[in-house]
């Protein structure tokens, strides 16, 4: 690893030049290069230390862009003289510098719990990363998860990388026109200004990687982003050494069609296997984001059928373990499917020259049912049968997606399907607000992200009323600051002459209950159900005795026209009633607005329509400010939610709104904001204060916070899936796969023969309050221990009685076996099943056979 390094000092003894490094700087001098760790290291975007510092660089710039690397690289060589001959900034730059050592060496939460661990190596692959405005290579949730799990990681001390792709564009920026149509228009990230460096190898070669795409070798070039102590691994194809269409590969996030998607996933999963074993690195563990890099799973097996010299099927067997699956997607169509003809084209050489198995077999692996030859190749599929271990993102998407994996384990109990759940959180302290910071800080430290929260709960239940309240009023006069002024700016953006006669002081009180929501404009978000009964939205935000206003922001797919006519709507709304003073639809939602709205908005509203929200993480981001959610029973506010932490929409009896239309869902939406949200934001207490409202927040605060962190989600995926995944993975591994390799056999064996299985008779009687079962059984040539025979009945929890082989019991090749069940449901209740259990086998994962009594 040492190689390749960000760090201004020596590599190899030599020292390297800094324009080779970094690109152009203003000059060589050293405190210049102390500039430069601090400016790429994207700490910066949660942790404001170094802000006065940068805006003392340019203040200009430092304020339109808060990209510290931007204002390294603009600024003259005489501002930096100047400025370093300064003994304040100089002292400041040292502190800095110190603190940020600091924060590197000292004890985080996984060396101190784990110091001997198996795991050295995650790498994190996802096609989005959200980190900062700064590098806007993402769309909106699956980055958003992707980046504030990399910062949580840093804050904890786990050895991780993230691996994606350097597009040349970020997604498109939003301007909404006169008649409130969005425009969209496209950016260019300037690689001389994001905070992104070439990898370079120690004698100052630019790394580059060679990808097999089709019948063509496509290079990459390879870009590297430092956040805190994690390091992203980026590609890109625009390369001059590739044909020209290739070079347009990694233009566009989501770009292009089907065509253009299967080659950015072939980038990011082969390609980035590739880089990491360009660098020498071999994580025990890849993370696959979404399906989207499911190749990488057959990079890896090329790899280690290379070294040991076996199948492509046993490599994939032996690398299987090692890789831990997260699914996103709550329906059918949301996984990436691609035409047989197209995997042929753009992965049919890699696949006989490189892993020495015929198309056919590729397709298989990404199929329902491997012999269907029309049948597309399912990206997810791929993902699954390549992992170790699979989850989805909260505990209601973790059951739709056992049903959506269901077809893979046929005759396995809905249950039993091997996907688990790990619910997302947010990094808290990239969305906290400055002044949350503060209140944060004092009631539970500098480092409270960094440990195990365990004290949390109790020191933010301790905070007073007032403080509380004073938390509220700051944030949301922020948020009134800030609306007063984009409005401005997009008003004249927009060409709006009328706004112009408005007076901005009029628009948002920092007094009133503050309403919002920001997302994506697509039909399942349902981001007009308020809309539904205008007239009652016009009553809701006029009448003057309880205030009340909201704020909106959102992009529609630039090719959804659904989508943007439910632009259309709410700025139309807004015009024709004449509520801009209480109802602002904020143009261009980026992670900059999402920061500002998290912070001020009192309520946070989501509808979504279920179960279609997998998880949602914008409600996560209100929480350590204060902020309360009022949301449909879906995603992470399914198991988030309890009467006094906020609000739900749909009850127990029907928490999913089942049959419910959506003008009876907009119903209920309004009663709840009038008979429930606004009377407890308005009833005050002797003292002035929300007595209610403040125990609410209170709640929210010192439960949820916490608990819908990406802090909990990390250490969560660590003990549940990554330290199981390096284990299993070394040790199907060890002494050169011998275990493996055993274990693979014995697969087979089990898969061939399990057809020949059959059952004898079972007899069955009652010994006190229990049933007792006896059974013999035809095991063919399978091992008696290989397999465990069960007692199984429908709804029960927990382990299985097993039954016990008779000793020498076997008799004409029948096995007879005994065991007990309580007598306390019907005997008619309980079914004998025949499951394989072969020690570091993943079932039904990796096997899914099974065998019923009937
Ligand atoms: C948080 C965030 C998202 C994701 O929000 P969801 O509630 O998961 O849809 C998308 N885009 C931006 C800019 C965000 O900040």
């Amino acid at each position: 690893m040492p190689v390749f390094t960000l760090s201004p000092k020596t590599v190899d003894g030599n020292p390297i030049n800094t324009q080779q490094l970094y690109g152009f700087l203003p000059t060589d001098r050293n405190e210049v290069v102390k500039l430069a760790t601090l400016a790429l290291d994207m700490r910066w975007s949660w942790n404001h230390a170094a802000d006065k510092l940068w805006r003392q660089v340019d203040p200009e710039l430092w304020d339109q862009t808060q990209n510290p690397w931007l204002v390294l690289q603009t600024v003259s060589k005489n501002k930096l003289e100047q400025l370093l001959e300064d003994p304040p900034f100089r002292k400041k730059l040292d502190e800095l510098l110190q603190k940020r050592e600091t924060a590197a060496t000292n004890p985080a939460w996984f060396p101190v719990k784990y110091p001997h661990a198996p795991l050295t190596h995650v790498a994190y692959f996802s096609m989005e990363f959200m980190l900062n405005e700064a590098l806007p290579i993402y769309v909106g949730g699956l980055g958003n998860v992707a980046g504030d799990q990399l910062k949580s990681a840093s804050d904890l001390g786990l050895p991780l990388s993230g691996v994606g792709l350097f597009y040349q564009q970020g997604y498109f920026r939003q301007v909404i026109d006169q008649e409130g149509n969005q425009q969209a228009i496209q950016t260019y990230n300037d690689p001389g200004q994001v905070p992104v460096v070439p990898l370079r190898k120690a004698n100052g070669e630019w790394l580059r990687i060679a990808v097999r795409l089709g019948a063509f070798k496509l290079w990459l070039r390879t870009w590297e982003v430092k956040a805190g102590s994690v390091r992203l691994f980026l590609m890109d194809s625009n390369d001059p050494a590739n044909l020209p269409v290739h070079r347009g590969i990694t233009n566009e996030l989501y770009g292009g069609g089907s065509d253009m998607r299967i080659k950015q996933e072939l980038i990011l999963g082969i390609g980035g296997w590739k880089l990491l074993a360009a660098m020498d690195m071999k994580p025990e563990v890849c993370h696959l984001n979404e399906g989207h890099s499911a190749f990488v799973v057959l990079a890896r097996a090329e790899d280690i059928m290379k070294e040991s010299g076996c199948s492509f099927e046993e490599a994939f067997f032996l690398s299987r373990p090692g890789n831990v699956f997260t699914t996103h997607t709550a329906v059918p169509a949301g996984f990436d499917h691609f035409h047989p003809r197209l995997i042929d084209n753009i992965l049919g050489p890699y696949a006989r020259e490189d892993l020495g198995i015929s198309v056919e077999k590729l397709l298989a692996l990404g199929r329902k049912n491997p012999a269907d030859h029309q049948e597309y190749f399912n990206m997810a599929l791929l993902a699954l049968r390549g992992s170790g271990a699979a989850n989805g993102v909260s505990r209601l998407h973790g059951a739709v997606s056992r049903q959506l994996f269901s077809d893979l384990f046929p005759r396995w109990p809905i249950e039993e399907v091997p996907v688990g759940h790990v619910t997302n959180g947010v990094h808290m302290p990239t969305w906290d607000n400055e002044y949350s910071d503060k209140v944060w800080t004092k009631a539970c430290g500098k480092e409270r992200w960094r440990g195990d929260l365990f004290e949390m709960e109790s020191a933010i239940c301790l905070l007073t009323d007032e403080a509380l309240w004073e938390l509220r009023n700051v944030c949301r006069e922020s948020l009134v600051q800030y609306i007063r002024r984009i409005f401005e700016r997009q008003s004249k953006l927009g060409g709006r002459l009328d706004h112009q006669q408005l007076d901005l002081n009029e628009i948002f009180d920092p007094k009133a209950l503050t309403l919002g929501f920001a997302r994506r404009f697509v039909p399942y978000k349902r981001t007009n159900l308020l809309l539904k009964d205008k007239s009652r939205l016009v009553r809701l935000l006029s009448q003057t005795s309880y205030p009340v206003q909201l704020v909106l922001a959102g992009k529609a797919g630039p090719g959804d026209e659904a989508g943007k006519a439910l632009i259309r709507e709410w700025i139309q709304f807004i015009d024709e009633n004449g509520l801009h003073h209480r109802l602002v639809f904020l143009s261009d939602y980026d992670m900059g607005i999402t920061e500002q709205l998290v912070s001020g908005v009192d309520v946070w509203i989501n509808t979504p329509r279920p179960p279609w929200e997998a998880c949602g993480t914008s409600g996560m981001k209100v929480l350590v400010n204060g902020g309360l959610n009022l949301s449909t029973l879906d995603g992470w506010w399914a198991e988030a939610f309890a009467p006094e932490l906020g609000w739900a929409l749909g009850n127990a009896q029907n928490p999913t709104g089942q049959g419910l239309s959506d003008e009876m869902e907009a119903a209920a939406l309004y009663d709840l904001l009038e008979g429930k949200v606004i009377p407890e934001f308005y009833t005050r207490h002797s003292d002035g204060l929300p007595k209610s409202w403040i125990q609410r927040i209170r709640n929210s605060m010192s439960k949820l916070a916490p608990e819908f962190s990406a802090n909990r989600t990390v250490r969560q995926y660590t003990e549940d899936y990554y330290l199981p995944a390096a284990h299993n993975f070394l040790e199907r591994n060890a002494t050169r796969g011998a275990l493996g390799k055993k274990l693979f056999e014995v697969r087979e064996q089990l898969e061939s023969n399990w057809a020949h299985i059959s059952f004898g008779e079972v007899l069955t009687s009652t010994e006190g309050d229990e049933y007792c079962f006896q059974v013999s059984l035809s095991l063919g040539a399978i091992d008696p221990e290989w397999l465990v025979v069960e007692i199984f009945s429908a709804g029960s929890h927990g382990k299985l009685p097993l039954m016990q082989r008779e000793e020498n019991a076997a008799d004409n090749g029948y096995y007879s076996y005994k065991g007990k069940a309580p007598a306390s449901i019907p005997i008619a209740n309980y079914t004998i099943r025949l499951v394989p259990h072969v020690r570091g086998l993943a079932v039904p994962l990796e096997l899914p056979q099974i065998l019923w009594e009937h």
